[in-house]
Protein backbone atom coordinates (compact mmCIF):
# COMPACT_ATOMS: atom_id res chain seq x y z
CA UNK A 1 0.00 0.00 0.00
CA UNK A 2 3.08 2.47 0.92
CA UNK A 3 4.83 1.63 -2.24
CA UNK A 4 1.50 2.35 -3.94
CA UNK A 5 0.85 5.87 -2.77
CA UNK A 6 4.88 7.00 -3.18
CA UNK A 7 3.99 5.36 -6.90
CA UNK A 8 1.26 7.34 -7.32
CA UNK A 9 3.15 10.40 -5.40
CA UNK A 10 5.81 10.14 -8.02
CA UNK A 11 3.71 10.20 -11.08
CA UNK A 12 2.13 13.63 -9.35
CA UNK A 13 4.78 15.68 -11.18
CA UNK A 14 4.25 19.23 -11.89
CA UNK A 15 4.34 20.44 -15.33
CA UNK A 16 4.22 24.00 -16.45
CA UNK A 17 2.86 24.25 -19.78
CA UNK A 18 2.00 27.17 -22.44
CA UNK A 19 0.08 27.84 -25.53
CA UNK A 20 2.01 29.91 -27.45
CA UNK A 21 1.27 33.23 -29.34
CA UNK A 22 0.73 30.92 -32.75
CA UNK A 23 -1.31 28.63 -30.83
CA UNK A 24 -3.46 31.05 -29.22
CA UNK A 25 -4.09 32.84 -32.64
CA UNK A 26 -4.67 29.34 -34.38
CA UNK A 27 -7.49 28.96 -32.12
CA UNK A 28 -5.90 26.10 -30.54
CA UNK A 29 -6.54 26.66 -26.78
CA UNK A 30 -9.91 24.26 -26.32
CA UNK A 31 -7.70 21.83 -28.60
CA UNK A 32 -4.29 21.63 -26.83
CA UNK A 33 -5.84 21.57 -23.36
CA UNK A 34 -8.54 18.86 -23.72
CA UNK A 35 -5.93 16.70 -25.40
CA UNK A 36 -4.14 17.38 -21.85
CA UNK A 37 -7.77 16.66 -19.91
CA UNK A 38 -8.73 13.52 -21.76
CA UNK A 39 -5.36 11.83 -20.86
CA UNK A 40 -6.25 12.66 -17.15
CA UNK A 41 -3.69 15.33 -16.21
CA UNK A 42 -5.14 17.79 -13.35
CA UNK A 43 -5.36 21.49 -13.87
CA UNK A 44 -4.17 23.43 -11.00
CA UNK A 45 -3.64 26.86 -12.46
CA UNK A 46 -4.32 29.21 -15.65
CA UNK A 47 -4.19 32.09 -16.73
CA UNK A 48 -3.79 34.08 -20.77
CA UNK A 49 -1.73 37.50 -20.73
CA UNK A 50 1.39 38.96 -22.97
CA UNK A 51 4.17 38.50 -21.74
CA UNK A 52 6.84 41.29 -21.86
CA UNK A 53 10.14 40.84 -23.79
CA UNK A 54 12.17 41.04 -20.77
CA UNK A 55 10.29 38.01 -19.05
CA UNK A 56 10.19 35.75 -22.04
CA UNK A 57 14.18 36.39 -21.69
CA UNK A 58 14.31 35.01 -18.43
CA UNK A 59 11.61 32.32 -19.24
CA UNK A 60 14.20 30.82 -21.94
CA UNK A 61 17.73 32.19 -20.03
CA UNK A 62 19.01 29.09 -20.67
CA UNK A 63 18.67 29.50 -24.44
CA UNK A 64 20.45 32.65 -24.06
CA UNK A 65 23.76 32.00 -26.29
CA UNK A 66 21.49 30.28 -29.35
CA UNK A 67 20.93 32.02 -32.34
CA UNK A 68 17.28 32.16 -32.60
CA UNK A 69 17.18 33.39 -28.69
CA UNK A 70 16.18 36.89 -29.85
CA UNK A 71 13.56 36.13 -32.63
CA UNK A 72 12.25 32.96 -29.75
CA UNK A 73 11.46 35.81 -27.11
CA UNK A 74 9.97 38.24 -29.76
CA UNK A 75 7.89 35.83 -30.82
CA UNK A 76 6.84 34.62 -27.45
CA UNK A 77 6.20 38.06 -25.93
CA UNK A 78 4.00 38.66 -29.61
CA UNK A 79 0.61 38.09 -28.14
CA UNK A 80 -1.35 36.52 -25.72
CA UNK A 81 0.01 33.20 -24.10
CA UNK A 82 -2.13 30.79 -21.95
CA UNK A 83 -0.02 29.31 -19.24
CA UNK A 84 -1.11 26.51 -17.13
CA UNK A 85 0.17 24.12 -14.31
CA UNK A 86 -0.85 20.76 -14.35
CA UNK A 87 -0.42 17.49 -12.05
CA UNK A 88 0.95 14.68 -14.10
CA UNK A 89 3.62 12.56 -15.68
CA UNK A 90 4.51 12.11 -19.37
CA UNK A 91 3.36 15.53 -20.25
CA UNK A 92 6.59 15.99 -23.03
CA UNK A 93 5.27 12.79 -24.85
CA UNK A 94 1.96 14.49 -25.58
CA UNK A 95 3.38 17.23 -26.86
CA UNK A 96 6.19 15.78 -28.86
CA UNK A 97 10.20 16.46 -30.05
CA UNK A 98 10.93 19.81 -30.07
CA UNK A 99 11.14 19.93 -34.09
CA UNK A 100 7.27 19.04 -35.10
CA UNK A 101 8.60 17.18 -38.54
CA UNK A 102 9.99 14.85 -35.61
CA UNK A 103 7.40 14.62 -33.82
CA UNK A 104 5.04 11.44 -34.04
CA UNK A 105 1.84 11.74 -34.87
CA UNK A 106 -1.00 11.73 -32.35
CA UNK A 107 1.58 14.10 -30.15
CA UNK A 108 0.21 17.97 -30.25
CA UNK A 109 3.26 19.02 -32.66
CA UNK A 110 3.17 16.43 -34.49
CA UNK A 111 -0.58 16.93 -35.57
CA UNK A 112 -1.12 20.59 -34.65
CA UNK A 113 2.50 22.47 -36.17
CA UNK A 114 4.64 22.31 -39.01
CA UNK A 115 7.98 24.08 -38.21
CA UNK A 116 10.08 24.47 -34.99
CA UNK A 117 9.61 28.49 -34.63
CA UNK A 118 6.60 27.93 -34.74
CA UNK A 119 5.84 24.83 -32.73
CA UNK A 120 2.80 25.92 -30.55
CA UNK A 121 3.01 24.90 -26.87
CA UNK A 122 5.89 24.72 -24.22
CA UNK A 123 6.25 22.14 -21.87
CA UNK A 124 9.24 21.92 -19.15
CA UNK A 125 11.71 19.21 -19.82
CA UNK A 126 11.84 17.88 -16.10
CA UNK A 127 11.14 18.75 -12.35
CA UNK A 128 13.49 21.30 -11.95
CA UNK A 129 12.58 23.57 -14.91
CA UNK A 130 8.86 22.91 -13.95
CA UNK A 131 9.69 23.99 -10.44
CA UNK A 132 11.66 27.63 -11.59
CA UNK A 133 9.08 28.21 -15.11
CA UNK A 134 6.02 27.60 -12.29
CA UNK A 135 7.80 30.08 -9.89
CA UNK A 136 8.43 32.49 -12.43
CA UNK A 137 4.90 32.22 -14.13
CA UNK A 138 2.71 31.94 -11.47
CA UNK A 139 2.19 33.28 -7.84
CA UNK A 140 1.50 30.34 -4.72
CA UNK A 141 -2.04 32.09 -4.37
CA UNK A 142 -3.02 31.34 -8.02
CA UNK A 143 -2.32 27.53 -7.49
CA UNK A 144 -5.67 25.36 -6.81
CA UNK A 145 -4.95 22.68 -4.25
CA UNK A 146 -8.11 19.82 -4.75
CA UNK A 147 -8.48 16.36 -5.15
CA UNK A 148 -9.87 15.67 -8.69
CA UNK A 149 -12.35 12.72 -8.03
CA UNK A 150 -11.44 11.38 -11.51
CA UNK A 151 -7.96 10.53 -9.95
CA UNK A 152 -8.61 7.03 -8.69
CA UNK A 153 -10.11 6.35 -12.31
CA UNK A 154 -7.00 7.19 -13.88
CA UNK A 155 -4.35 5.83 -11.28
CA UNK A 156 -3.92 2.70 -9.55
CA UNK A 157 -3.77 2.39 -6.02
CA UNK A 158 -5.39 5.94 -3.94
N1 LIG B 1 13.56 26.79 -31.20
C1 LIG B 1 13.81 27.37 -32.44
N2 LIG B 1 14.83 26.88 -33.22
C2 LIG B 1 15.58 25.82 -32.81
C3 LIG B 1 15.34 25.23 -31.54
C4 LIG B 1 14.32 25.75 -30.77
O1 LIG B 1 13.13 28.31 -32.83
O2 LIG B 1 16.48 25.40 -33.55
C5 LIG B 1 12.48 27.32 -30.38
C6 LIG B 1 11.27 26.37 -30.40
O3 LIG B 1 10.09 27.16 -30.48
C7 LIG B 1 11.35 25.68 -29.05
C8 LIG B 1 11.95 26.79 -28.18
O4 LIG B 1 12.89 27.42 -29.04
O5 LIG B 1 10.09 25.24 -28.61
C9 LIG B 1 12.64 26.32 -26.92
O6 LIG B 1 13.64 25.37 -27.26
P1 LIG B 1 13.81 24.04 -26.44
O7 LIG B 1 15.09 23.40 -26.89
O8 LIG B 1 13.65 24.33 -24.99
O9 LIG B 1 12.60 23.13 -27.00
P2 LIG B 1 11.23 22.68 -26.29
O10 LIG B 1 11.55 22.41 -24.84
O11 LIG B 1 10.25 23.78 -26.48
O12 LIG B 1 10.84 21.43 -27.02
MG1 LIG C 1 12.52 23.57 -23.39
Amino acid sequence: MVQDQEAHAAQMERTFIAIKPDGVQRGLIAEIISRFEHKGFKLVAIKILVPSKEFAQKHYHDLKDRPFFNGLCAFLSSGPVVAMERESKYGRKLIGATDPQKSEPGTIRGDLAVVVGRNIIQGSDGPETAKDEINLWFKPQELVSYKSNAEKWIYEGN
